[in-house]
């Protein structure tokens, strides 16, 4: 019997991540994995520290179903400190197993079967498997080319909208491109989302890790938005710690317990230890992550400048972890053939962007390409891509 023929329906499209064929093809090759966006360093050494103790001090039971008091203020009090949002912590606060099930807890908590999830394509994955276990209807957004850019399609935006729409999912600093949505492309959502009674989800992971001196402006920030917006942010990326699953959502008491109602029967509850060390974090060490986007900054310029040399057109990256390349200057049109061969022939992986669209054919070429490594990892990816 077939695999297939056992998995939901709705599911089966999701049964193979991109992720795992990439990983296990630089296994085989010896590759560099510049595929998959996780950092190859540790977070900062109090965090690490603040963890190990609370493992000693005895924080191993069933921690509370909402979060670690100490996080759910130092949450509140961040986002207060950096975009003057104000958060009950007790209300308006869920602690979560990463950005995945607070994403998760949303959409199945607020959707009822065929109401429509609009997201941006191309699209982080966990999207749309979500929407399908949540019997929703993906409608999706395309980003379009903007210089060296990408802004949102503006017509498409528009006519995403309509009567069964329930959630956008809003990602800005965006996966795959690392584009940062402009203010009017932030503006245009808000105004859309007033007009039809969407509800935001706004996944920004990616929140502190901006280039150039770019800044990041929350959607629920805008007027009108803050009482119809849920706000995601994790630990993962912020503080290079994605093995932990910590990550939290904030937004009006009615938003945050239709997502506690789905979310405590998900994993009923987030793991212990590494709560209150995720509170040290967010309260005494926004200096390293500073200093980490700032190295971040540097990473893509190594990589960007050898893709460059070696003749890929280079997407602007304006944040997050990633750089998206265009190999057609070297006669390669197919981004997913290319992205098989690229570990055999260089010892270098990278995925595919058109997995993440559902109309793949204005991303068929692209290719992605993590920088969240070492300095002496990026130079020798560098070093084998100058080879093609
Ligand atoms: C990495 C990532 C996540 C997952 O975050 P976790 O906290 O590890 O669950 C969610 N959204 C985007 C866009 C990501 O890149």
């Amino acid at each position: 019997m077939s695999f297939e023929s056992r998995t939901a329906t709705r599911l089966r499209p999701f049964m193979t991540t991109i992720f795992a064929e990439m990983s296990a093809l630089a296994v085989e090759h010896g590759a560099i994995n510049l595929g998959q966006g996780f950092p190859d360093t540790d977070g900062p050494e109090s965090m690490l520290e603040a963890a190990r103790r609370a493992i000693t001090d005895g924080h191993n039971q069933y921690p509370p179903g909402i979060g670690v008091p100490e996080l759910r203020h130092a949450v509140a009090r961040h986002q207060r400190e950096h975009y003057e949002l104000d958060y009950d912590p007790d209300r308006e606060v869920l602690i979560t197993v990463g950005a995945t099930e607070a994403i998760a807890g949303a959409v199945v908590g607020l959707i009822e079967p065929g109401d429509e999830v609009i997201m941006i394509e191309p699209y982080y994955d966990a999207y749309a498997a979500t929407v399908a276990m949540a019997s929703g209807v993906r409608r999706v957004v395309p980003l379009v080319e903007d210089g060296d850019g990408f802004r949102l399609d503006r017509e498409r935006l528009a006519d995403a909208f309509g009567p069964k729409s329930a959630v956008f999912i809003v990602n800005t600093p965006h996966n795959p491109t690392g584009t940062v949505l402009s203010d009017d492309d932030i503006a245009e959502i808000a105004r859309l989302c007033i007009e039809f009674d969407v509800i935001a989800v706004c996944d920004e992971v990616y929140e502190h890790l901006l280039f150039d001196g770019r800044t990041h402006t929350p959607l629920a920030t805008l007027p009108g938005m803050r009482e119809r917006t849920l706000r995601i942010s994790s630990a993962a990326k912020t503080f290079n710690c994605t093995g932990w699953k910590v990550g939290w959502i904030s937004g009006p008491p009615e938003l945050i317990a239709a997502t506690k109602t789905a979310k405590q029967y998900m994993s009923y509850v987030g793991s212990g230890p590494f709560q209150p060390a995720v509170a040290h974090a967010l309260d005494n060490e926004m200096g390293w992550v500073r200093a980490s986007a700032a190295a971040l900054q540097d990473k893509r310029d190594m990589i960007t400048a050898a893709l460059l040399d070696v003749g890929f057109d280079v997407h602007r990256s304006e944040a997050t972890y990633f750089v998206c390349a265009d190999p057609r200057p070297l006669g390669v049109d197919d981004g997913i053939e290319f992205c098989r061969s690229l570990p055999e022939r260089i010892g270098v992986a990278a995925v595919p962007v058109s997995v993440f669209a559902d109309d793949r054919e204005p991303w068929h070429h692209l290719v992605r390409f993590a920088f969240a490594k070492r300095d002496d990892v990026i130079a020798e990816a560098a070093d084998r891509l100058r080879k093609l």
